[in-house]
């Protein structure tokens, strides 16, 4: 096996015959850390440094692969070239009268790009998992826009940090470390800040933070209009809004307005209860409108390492952030009409390609029945429960780790993942697979 090493030094004395690759970016989680250190014994990766427990289980597990390409026959699935599964792949699109794909949060935007273009030739829709995670973040910042930053400019600046809805120590796990409590700034020290959690349960990240305010299950919005409507001077008539007390809001609210940097992140706990895409809408509202006091911004916790990055591909390419349908002769953007989940569910779709995702496992049990209904084509490093079903499987390189490729933080700033080891014999790209489907096209 060829090693591809972007820059390596011998380690003897730590492992003998070891090689590292340095600042190899982590490609699981929306942080992209990219400073691990990835150790190298005979071609294969045998453990890594800093990475968090999520980055040592993808880098390191051994976690089941798709071995061949396979076709399903009957209730099998048989082993195929690789060429046979393309030509099968190109006629499930090509036979399809209305194709959808979804996906792309595990795939490099070169990927991510290519597949937008193999949509359009197909003449079907294509979005990205985005559909049951942050797309009420996108819609609420299409309609009222947010105060944004990067990541580096909260480490540098922020003094007060709010979690709404988020739990970093479990899904982000070096977010502390890399970005707040831990980490020091240019003009604030990590200890120095202020951070609270707000969220419905006391959660391993609330319970290292300085305050914890406890919301009640679909009360962040009355929560956060509450807190508006104090910043406008109002009066707030009650003893508690969404579970909190007024007095608990207003002082979090003072804390807010007397920082000279404040930053709000905001996780699943907004985007997917109550009043969604609205939560995120009065949350970043409420962000805007204490500009007029010190700094405020807002950045989404994102989960998968390159969700982000779909959303501004496909906005280069069709001026929208996905969710795009290319059955007209112009482009129909209408999320929660034509996410996968909702053309499944009213039987809008008759052939599925999914690239790195597993709705299966993630659907409504309604999108899930009509998914067993169409043809299938999956490409996916590894086999997962919507394999069972699946008519075209195709596996592919793990990317950030077997393929080079770019990807969009949280903040979406755009950061190179690295190749550090070959891909197992046979298996290729994302791209190449994209790109020879179109071929067959
Ligand atoms: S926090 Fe996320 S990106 Fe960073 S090492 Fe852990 S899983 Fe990887």
């Amino acid at each position: 096996m060829t090693i591809c090493l972007v820059s390596s030094v011998s380690v003897a004395g730590e492992r003998t015959g070891a090689e590292v690759v340095k600042n190899v970016t982590c490609p699981y989680c929306g942080l992209l850390c990219d400073d691990i250190d990835v150790y190298l014994e005979d071609g294969e990766i045998s453990r890594i440094k800093r990475g968090c427990g999520l980055s040592n289980a993808k880098f390191v597990s051994e976690a089941d692969r798709i071995e061949s390409p396979a076709v399903r026959e009957g209730e099998e699935l048989h082993e195929v070239s690789y060429g046979e599964a393309i030509e099968r792949a190109a006629e499930v699109l090509r036979e399809a009268k209305r194709p959808d794909c979804y996906g792309w949060s595990s795939c490099s935007v070169e990927a991510q790009g290519l597949g937008i273009e193999l949509m359009k030739e197909a003449r079907g829709s294509i979005g990205s998992t985005s559909a049951v995670c942050h797309l009420p973040s996108v819609l609420a910042m299409q309609d009222c826009g947010a105060p944004k930053a990067t990541l580096e400019q909260v480490r540098n600046r922020a003094d007060v940090v709010i979690y709404w809805g988020s739990n970093p120590v479990e899904a982000h796990p070096r977010h502390f470390e890399r970005v707040t409590r831990r980490a020091d700034g240019y003009f604030v020290k990590g200890k120095d800040r202020y951070i609270a959690v707000v969220d419905v349960r006391e959660t391993l990240s609330a319970k290292i933070s300085d305050e914890f305010v406890k919301v009640e299950p679909g009360g962040d919005y009355e929560a956060l209009q509450a807190m508006r409507s104090m910043l406008q001077g109002n009066e707030i008539e009650a003893d508690e809004v969404g579970g909190v007390p007024v007095e608990t809001l207003g002082e979090l609210l003072g804390r807010m307005k007397d920082a000279d940097f404040a930053c709000i992140f905001w996780g699943l706990g907004v985007t997917m209860s109550g009043a969604k895409h609205r939560n995120v809408e009065a949350l970043t509202s409420l962000a805007k409108e204490l500009n007029d006091y010190g700094r405020c911004v807002s950045v989404p916790m994102r989960g998968h390492f390159n969700v982000a990055g779909f959303g501004q591909v496909c906005t280069w390419k069709t001026g929208f952030p996905g969710f795009v349908d290319f059955t007209g002769d112009e482009i129909n953007y209408a999320p929660g009409e034509n996410t996968s989940v909702d053309l499944l569910r009213r039987g809008g779709s008759d052939a599925m390609l999914l690239v790195g995702s597993d709705p299966a496992a993630h659907f409504p049990l309604r999108a899930v029945k009509r998914l067993r209904e169409v043809p299938v084509v999956q490409v996916d490093p590894h086999p997962n429960a919507t394999t069972r079903f699946a008519d075209v499987v195709i596996p592919s390189a793990l990317v950030g780790i077997e393929a080079e490729g770019t990807a969009y933080r949280m903040d979406t700033v755009p950061i190179r993942l690295k190749k550090v080891v070959d891909p197992p014999e046979g298996v290729r790209t994302d791209e190449r697979i994209i790109r020879d489907v179109m071929g067959a096209l």
